[in-house]
């Protein structure tokens, strides 16, 4: 089984935080749904013998494409793929897309998942962040949205530059008062050439402070758990039934192929990524090229790809699949570099199966890469 994800490279307004692929300028959107759907055809042999089980429309804002594009695009799947019976398809929307209309238009579409940007419910956050909606059409899009579809998902952001932990609760109750199922909840961070990390260099807000980001993490745990989410995925919360089962091949180290520009696939041995330009993209699609880079992945790479995801996920580092897939050494060195987050209570082995503690969760992604095996 595998999945196939889209990457609709386009956004109204950058967010300040982000350095996603996108473009703000729409000039080129019904070229490039033309040239997403050839790359499908140029493609359609390498997973000629896998089942897509799931349809994820990335961004981006995939919200900006009208439903006669989005069907035009699942029909292009369709056509070029095997795919299950009932396909998880989730498309990402921000709430200033979302009026009653286009939800109704959805909801009448194979789309069957949809996954919120909403970030926050606070306007003050929200212009921080420059996100193109306000807290009131967060509000209004969800309770449209959650009368015609029960598989939702929305986005938070929490670690906010002086967001209280009272503010931070107010978000997640203000978050559950619709009865969603999912959340994703992402700890703010700076990346390089972003406009938030001019901001806080030029000391006009304040940096980011991971001791307040770990405890609205906490707080985020406690609460979301409270109220019978399962706290899957480092980042992703559900309710049984409700995981993303996009994303959750995608940890458990399922094929995927994706479309469009800067989209990453892999097929089990290798991954690809495409060029992260528009232009450059729709150039080499039209000239019958493939504008994408592959990386073979060593023994070591998907090891430490391994140890990566699963210590972010509830599933954990299986020991016994160290050692039948990447053999003894694998295991000792393993075994070796956690025995100090083992008595530091950030590690525990249960059931053979290496996984953080709740006071390690915030800091997996730093301790997986101390378990890396260096290639
Ligand atoms: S809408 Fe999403 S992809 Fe677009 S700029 Fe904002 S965070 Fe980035």
């Amino acid at each position: 089984m595998s999945g196939i994800y889209i990457h609709i490279p386009f956004c109204k307004q950058a967010c300040h935080y982000c350095d996603f692929h996108f473009s703000t300028s729409m000039k080129k959107k019904d070229e490039m749904v033309l040239a997403l759907v050839k790359e499908m055809e140029l493609r359609k042999n390498e997973f000629q013998n896998e089942i897509i089980e799931t349809i994820y429309f990335g961004g981006g804002t995939p919200s900006v494409l009208s439903i006669d594009d989005i069907r035009f695009l699942i029909d292009a799947v369709y056509k070029h793929y095997q795919v299950v019976e009932n396909p998880e398809i989730t498309l990402e929307a921000n709430p200033d897309d979302l009026d009653n209309e286009i939800i109704l238009q959805y909801a009448n579409s194979p789309i069957n998942r949809l996954s919120i940007g909403v970030q926050s419910f606070f306007e003050d956050d929200l212009q921080l962040m420059n996100r193109a909606h306000n807290s009131a059409e967060a509000k209004k899009c969800l309770e449209f949205a959650t009368q015609h579809f029960d598989n939702i998902s929305i986005d938070l952001i929490y670690g906010m530059p002086n967001m209280s932990n009272e503010k931070w609760l107010q978000n997640i109750e203000t978050a559950l008062s619709f009865n969603i199922p999912h959340i994703s909840s992402y700890a703010l961070t700076v990346e390089p050439k972003t406009a938030l990390h001019k901001m806080i260099k030029s000391g006009s807000i304040p940096a980011l402070d991971d001791d307040l980001a770990q405890q609205h993490f906490h707080i985020l745990i406690d609460k979301l758990q409270e109220n019978g989410f399962v706290h899957y995925e480092l980042s992703n919360f559900g309710k049984p039934d409700y995981f993303s089962k996009n994303n959750t091949a995608y940890w458990l180290g399922k094929k995927y192929i994706g479309i469009g520009p800067s989209a990453h696939s892999y097929n089990g041995k290798n991954r690809s990524w495409n060029i992260a330009n528009n232009s450059l993209y729709l150039k080499a699609i039209a000239e019958n090229k493939l504008p994408s880079e592959t990386e073979i992945l060593s023994k070591t790479d998907q090891y430490n790809e391994y140890i990566m995801t699963g210590l972010r996920t509830f599933w954990g580092v299986s020991l016994e699949r160290i050692e039948t897939e990447f053999g003894a050494d694998y295991l000792n060195y393993l075994l070796q570099q956690s025995e100090k987050y083992i008595s530091d209570n950030l590690l525990e082995i249960e059931n053979n199966v290496l996984k953080t503690t709740k006071k390690g969760k915030f800091l997996s992604d730093g301790i997986a890469s101390d378990l890396f095996m260096l290639n």
